[in-house]
């Protein structure tokens, strides 16, 4: 069995949906779930509609929902030609886009949106793309069924104490193995929403925007999937970002262990938590592009295989803050747990630490909104400094543990291109090093550096 997940590109058009159909029905594997995204662009336009309606502008909301009945229905009239299938996704859309207005107006009196009020309203971008692929492919006599995920967690959370931690997840993915084994059984092929219901605090803040891939992650280990796979809009996890180096290259295979180091440090290709539910029950999660089928992707597997470089990859994290909090007796016992329970405190996340004697500075992302609050306490005790504005550059691999002077050169890289290097830290695991630098430095070192290490111009 393996669980198919399309992404907001391979739902974004009539043509894309159509050609994620075709991929669905020559997919070499027989049995297999289906996960969607919302059409490209319509969740945006789901919270686009949201605001408007808190500021009580109706007309600016009404503009949204028409733009959004409008995408759909011109996808619709291409791809079901059945006539009792159309009027069945016509009156579908309608129907959904009547309810949210109903929803929006009344937000207009409430005047905010609350997490859960969000989860309603861009719970629909997933609803209405997975009905339109599972219509299309009933009008090209495929077996499949539509299954909405939206409520399936409403009686999950009766006990107030039940939080979205992972328990909850490995429960809620059992809860999706009986409702789609079934169906896997009879040889249909199931075509559900990314969005998987109304949990506590909101799927956004829970688990994140690109919440799908989770979703897909979470059905392959309810149904026992061999393989789960992403596709997106193009050919796997690449060397770098494309848009800094265009000679970046697709990486083949990574291990679970690289593939998450790279979504925590900001590839944005997959999310972050997708891959532990494959790690649980080893499930080799393949990123595979809808335009290119025949590519083969990167596959993320238990160990990984090593490349012939030094490392694999090299991310890059704009946007960062880096505060440094002095103090006379930094090695006195107890600092470290002092500071970190006020970022806790605060809900503020760090990304990289470095100490010294009389210092300590970490990485967290700019403008955090209670970063003021947070200085605020700890220049009660430390002595504290801003510097905003920064950059991350990381190169990851379980190569590192291997070749000696990766770390050399890569320092040396940046410092012959006369980038300044403000703070170092290399992961406990020996798979990646990390160097602050200036923002406007960023591009420049990833080109240098991807130079160095893989003999691009
Ligand atoms: N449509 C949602 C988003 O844009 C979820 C997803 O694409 O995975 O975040
Ligand atoms: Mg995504």
């Amino acid at each position: 069995m393996f669980s198919l997940k399309f992404g907001g590109t391979s739902m974004g058009s009539a043509e894309a949906i159509a050609q994620t159909a075709q991929i669905i029905i020559s997919h070499p594997e027989q049995h297999k779930s289906v996960v969607v995204s919302a059409m490209s662009g319509v969740t945006n336009l789901l919270i686009s509609a949201a605001e408007c309606a808190t500021k009580t502008d109706k007309i600016c909301y009404k503009n949204y929902l028409e733009e959004i009945k409008e995408k759909h229905i011109t996808a619709l009239d291409t791809l079901v030609t059945n006539k009792d299938l159309h009027t069945e996704g016509k009156e579908f859309i309608e129907k959904k886009l009547l309810g949210l207005s109903g929803f929006l107006h009344a937000l207009t009196v409430i005047g905010e949106v609350s997490s859960r009020s969000n989860d309603e309203i861009i719970s629909l971008g997933e609803i209405l793309s997975a009905k339109l692929l599972s219509l299309h492919l009933k009008d090209i006599n495929e077996k499949v069924e539509f299954i909405s995920l939206e409520n399936i967690v409403s009686d999950m959370f009766e006990h107030e104490h039940i939080k979205p931690d992972k328990h909850f997840f490995e429960c809620f993915s059992h809860k999706l193995g009986k409702l789609l084994t079934p169906l896997l059984e009879e040889n249909i092929t199931p075509i559900c929403t990314g969005f998987f219901g109304k949990i506590p605090d909101g799927i956004v803040n829970a688990v994140g925007r690109g919440y799908s891939d989770f979703t897909a992650a979470l059905v392959g280990k309810a149904c026992n999937a061999t393989e789960i796979q992403i596709w997106t809009d193009v050919s796997g996890i690449l060397s770098t970002d494309p848009r800094i180096v265009k000679e970046a290259h697709v990486i083949d295979e990574l291990s679970f262990n690289e593939a998450t180091e790279l979504a925590n440090l900001g590839a944005k290709v997959i999310h972050p938590q997708t891959i532990w539910p494959a790690v649980k029950n080893n499930i080799v999660v393949r990123i595979k592009n809808t335009m290119a089928p025949n590519d083969m992707g990167t596959a993320i597997t238990k160990l990984g295989k090593n490349s012939n470089h030094s490392f694999k990859s090299i991310t890059v994290q704009k946007d960062i803050t880096v505060l440094t909090v002095k103090s006379s007796n930094m090695s006195e016992s107890g600092i470290l747990i002092d500071l970190f329970q006020a970022f806790a405190s605060y809900d503020i996340s760090i990304d990289l630490v470095s100490t010294s004697e009389s210092s300590i500075s970490v990485t967290i992302q700019n403008g955090h909104k209670n970063l003021s609050k947070l200085v605020t306490e700890l220049e009660k005790k430390y002595n504290v400094e801003i510097v905003h504005n920064k950059s991350i550059i990381a190169i990851v691999g379980n190569e590192m543990l291997y070749n000696m002077g990766v770390a050399g050169r890569f320092f040396s890289a940046l410092s012959n291109a006369k980038i300044n290097i403000n703070m170092i830290s290399q992961g406990a695991n020996e798979s990646n090093i990390s160097a602050v630098i200036a923002g406007k430095d960023a591009n420049n070192a990833v080109k240098v550096v991807h130079k160095e290490f893989f003999n691009t111009i």
